[in-house]
């Protein structure tokens, strides 16, 4: 959606092919027992400037849309961090320093770690994992379990032992290094279909582009000039493709074709990590303490109150991201436990009138170092690939879905205007 909305500006036609009756993919809306859902509670960070730009320019309002919240990490009495209003870094240093939960040597720890950082200038000679990194930087257990572990999980979705430290540094670079406003999260309002996608799909509708839904493209013919895309309604001709799929999807499509043979081993190379969401829909007076909070050593790993981020009172969130023995269980068996969480962390006795357990088995990639990510440029010049898991400094964020597709969007925008 990011590469149809440049291209439109630049008075380009597109159409858009979606294999789903609706729009939004890994970020869509969805409704359950008559309330509005996502598949999965997204934060946005206040540095994720492309995303929030294209949300404002299809007619969206970021100061409305979300529900802001300064930098602030609560794990629900293990450990409390939060930003004052005094410019970047030192939002973040003083945060470090009046933060609850650990002990003055571990915060000054945490400091000279972020000092170090800056020296370095977020840039690691050879990427190597999170864990490896954080104790090279004698990050002690305490640090590590209560700041830097929730941190990477949420950022990279990725276990700790497994994760990519470049990335991990990338993200905190820009969080955290450059305004204060960057390390912001914005939790949306309203739903992710609406929020981005749907006020897309209009923009681009308005500009002469074409939106199929429910239309999955299941080939791609290279001709001369031409690419052939053929769905079910069809076969049709376009001078270039941007295959904006999810990895597995793109390497299904792509396989055929042997120019793209680089592209597919690397798609093929990845692996995948899951988030579950638990919604729990309590009675309207059940709240809890901040509109997100963690805890430690549980199931929960991030709780959100959409009472007080959505006005959907009663309704919590719990969010685990990344593998773990929560995989093993049924969806009864951990929403029980989370029920049973909720319970001994914040005494709430009633049990929800309903809950509902999306898992998306594969939401993110595995984010671990030294990844080959294919590159938006194919080998063949007329085909592109955009989505979260191309060549990018992030890891699998809406950020870096929408810049890789406006990097498609500068490609086709250079070469239309040679
Ligand atoms: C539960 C969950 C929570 C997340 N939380 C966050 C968060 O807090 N912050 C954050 O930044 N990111 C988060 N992410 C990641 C973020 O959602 C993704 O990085 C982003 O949505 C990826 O966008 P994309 O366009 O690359 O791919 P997708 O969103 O997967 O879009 C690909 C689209 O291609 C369509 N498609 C597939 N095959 C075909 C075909 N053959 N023809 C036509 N269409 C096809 C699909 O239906 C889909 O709509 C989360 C993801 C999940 C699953």
């Amino acid at each position: 959606m990011s590469a149809s909305v440049a291209l439109s500006d630049l008075g380009i036609p597109v159409t858009v092919f979606e294999s789903a009756p609706q729009l939004g993919g890994r970020a869509r809306g969805l409704i359950y027992q008559g309330t509005q859902l996502d598949n999965g509670q997204h934060i946005l960070l206040g540095c994720y400037l492309q995303t929030l730009r294209l949300i404002n320019k299809v007619g969206g309002n970021i100061n409305v849309d979300f529900l802001r919240l300064p930098l602030q990490l609560d794990l629900n009495g293990e450990f409390s961090l939060r930003a004052p209003h005094l410019p970047a870094p030192l939002h973040l240093l003083v945060a470090l320093l009046t933060s609850k939960g650990l002990t003055i040597s571990e915060r000054l720890n945490a400091i000279r770690f972020m000092l170090a950082l800056r020296r370095i200038n977020f840039k690691i000679p050879h990427d190597i994992t999170a864990t490896e990194f954080l104790s090279l930087h004698n990050q002690d257990t305490a640090l590590v379990h209560k700041l830097w572990e929730p941190l990477c999980i949420a950022a990279l979705n990725t276990p700790i032992h497994k994760a990519s430290a470049q990335i991990l540094l990338n993200v905190l670079r820009d969080a955290l290094n450059n305004l204060r406003s960057d390390s912001d999260m914005l939790l949306p309002r309203i739903d992710f279909t609406t929020l981005f996608p749907q006020r897309a799909a209009d923009y681009i509708k308005q500009r002469g582009g074409n939106i199929r839904l429910g239309c999955g493209v299941e080939s791609l013919h290279l001709l001369d000039k031409f690419i052939e895309v053929t769905t079910a309604q069809g076969t049709e001709i376009f001078s270039h493709v941007i295959c904006a799929t999810q990895p597995v999807a793109a390497a299904r499509l792509l396989r055929s074709i042997a120019e793209l043979r680089e592209s597919v081993a690397q798609i093929d190379s990845l692996e995948y990590q899951p988030i579950y969401t638990l919604y729990l829909q309590y009675p309207a007076h059940i709240n809890l303490p901040h509109p997100m909070l963690g805890l430690l050593q549980r199931h929960s790993q991030w709780l959100f109150d959409k009472g007080q981020i959505s006005v959907q009172h009663g309704l919590i969130a719990a969010v685990i991201s990344a593998e773990g023995i929560h995989q093993g269980l049924s969806h009864e068996e951990l929403a029980q436990k989370v029920i049973a969480e909720l319970h001994e962390e914040f005494g709430i006795a009633e049990q929800p009138k309903w809950f509902k357990v999306i898992a998306e088995k594969r939401a993110t990639f595995c984010c671990s170092p030294k990844l080959q990510r294919p590159l938006q440029l194919t080998a063949h010049p007329r085909l592109m690939l955009a989505g979260d898991y191309t060549a990018g400094d992030y890891p699998a964020t809406l950020e870096s879905a929408v810049i890789s597709g406006l990097k498609c969007a500068d490609v086709i925008s250079a070469i239309t205007n040679q």
